[in-house]
């Protein structure tokens, strides 16, 4: 992880109803699921830092506005040309710097490609955010130079709050994100790396919720120190890999799988002998048979009881409202809980895009699919995608004429996928015509 205090794509400039960061060492970092204002915007054209408003406030468009006059005000809640606007669904935030003004209607980065609108049109950036300095008064605690990474972990798991992050949806503790939170927050002070590496031993923790949260902090940062603890038990009973943990901070169970999986692929071009090693382990993972591969949930509450808690968080949601979307959501995660390998076949290349693996992967595709049937269409996705085309095309050809020659799908069955795949896949008559008179001939 990059230890730049910068807030990601420059900067959010949000509406009224999201928090405006006034704490100038706290940041906007993707690996924390709660959006936030940046704090410390500064333009480039007249050097000023960047003034936001408070929620609510807009700016009657019929006045001319004296932006220098604007930026100077104390309270632009007594100002003529300041106005409660009505919008749609959230309170608009008003920002100024001493040439320029922007409205916020919904959370936006600085850094866009200005298609929409709602896209800021601003010479703004984030000017970057100090380390936090020791001794550290949070919410509920205070972290100090003699505080160790383990004590601070169990505080947190025990719901202690470093701060209140209006996470909305949030229904009760969340010291999944609040551990996330502190690892951004705390980047370039020394304990961030015992934070990570006392999160990390807590991966047996009896308690299936603390292990949802370690699983959590780990996709969310999957560079950082202490998850070789999680690869190696991974390695020790790939069995278990894709068994789930439930927690209130994210919609999906948590698995190892999960972790190894968003290891891959935000991994840099130069891997390194960890990546290696996961690398082998999904190759393993892919002829684990299905019926010794258990995707059971473990924990007292599921993730639809959760999702049920978090709508219930809504206005104007009845109890018959929630209960038909919780059925819909149900029946989303069950889906995901049936195949967790093969579904990353189809949908994140990047994990399996090195050639190598690839040939690998059309080489044993009967076997993949005697795994888990079924799986072949989800190597076969893999395999069309459009990526490295088309020098591996004929891995098309190669993993196909395996399928018709085992027979392991009636001709039919394999001419309709085919079919399919030409709205999204790379679809050539280089590999479609081959597999075709083999079909014809099978
Ligand atoms: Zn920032
Ligand atoms: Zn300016
Ligand atoms: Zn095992």
């Amino acid at each position: 992880m990059n230890v730049d205090r910068v807030c990601a794509k420059s900067g959010l400039l949000v509406d009224g109803d999201t928090r405006l960061l006034t704490d100038p060492s706290e940041y906007f970092h993707c690996g924390v699921d709660v959006q936030a204002g940046c704090g410390r915007l500064r333009c480039a054209n007249c050097k000023a830092w960047v003034r936001g408003g408070p929620p609510g406030l807009g700016i009657n468009d019929e006045v001319q506005v004296d932006v220098r006059k604007l930026y100077a005000a104390p309270d632009w809640s007594v100002l003529p040309y300041i106005e409660k606007p009505f919008v749609l669904h959230n309170r608009m935030r008003f920002y100024t710097c001493l040439c320029t003004t922007w409205e916020a209607e919904s959370n936006e980065p600085v850094d866009n490609d200005r298609e929409f609108e709602s896209d800021p049109r601003v010479p703004w950036a984030c000017a970057g955010h100090p380390v936090p300095k020791l001794p550290l008064a949070l919410k509920d605690f205070t972290i100090d130079a003699k505080m160790r990474g383990v004590e601070l972990v169990d505080k947190v798991l025990r719901g202690a709050c470093p701060r209140e992050l209006d996470r909305p949806f949030s229904f009760g503790p969340e010291p999944g994100v609040w551990l996330a939170w502190l690892y951004v927050y705390l980047q370039g002070l020394a304990i961030t790396d015992q934070l990570s590496a006392a999160i990390a031993d807590r991966l047996t923790d009896p308690d299936p919720h603390v292990v949802g949260r370690v699983l959590y902090y780990f996709s969310q940062f999957p560079r950082a120190a202490g998850i070789e603890k999680l690869v190696a038990k991974a390695e020790a009973d790939p069995h278990r890999v894709a068994v789930g943990y439930p927690i209130p901070e994210h919609r999906s169970a948590l698995t190892l799988w999960g972790v190894l999986v968003e290891r891959l692929k935000h991994a840099p071009k130069q891997r390194d002998e960890l990546d290696a090693r996961i690398q082998s382990l999904i190759t393993k993972l892919l002829f684990i048979p299905l019926s010794s591969l258990p995707h059971d949930d473990v924990g007292p509450t599921t993730t639809a009881e959760f999702e049920g808690k978090r709508r219930a968080t809504l206005r104007g949601w009845d109890a018959a409202g929630i209960a038909s979307w919780v059925e819909d959501f149900a029946r989303a995660r069950k889906l995901e809980r049936i195949d967790a390998i093969g579904d990353e076949l189809a949908r994140s290349p990047g994990i399996f895009d090195d050639p190598e693996m690839r040939q690998y992967i059309a080489d044993h595709i009967i076997e993949i699919d005697a795994a888990a049937p079924g799986r072949w269409r989800q190597a076969m996705t893999l395999l069309t995608d459009w990526i490295h085309k088309p020098e591996e095309g004929h891995l098309i050809v190669i993993a196909g004429s395996r399928i018709i020659q085992a027979r392991l799908v009636p001709p039919a069955e394999f001419r309709t996928w085919i079919k399919n795949r030409r709205d999204y896949g790379w679809v050539r008559d280089e590999w479609v015509l081959p597999l075709e008179t083999m079909l014809k001939q099978s």
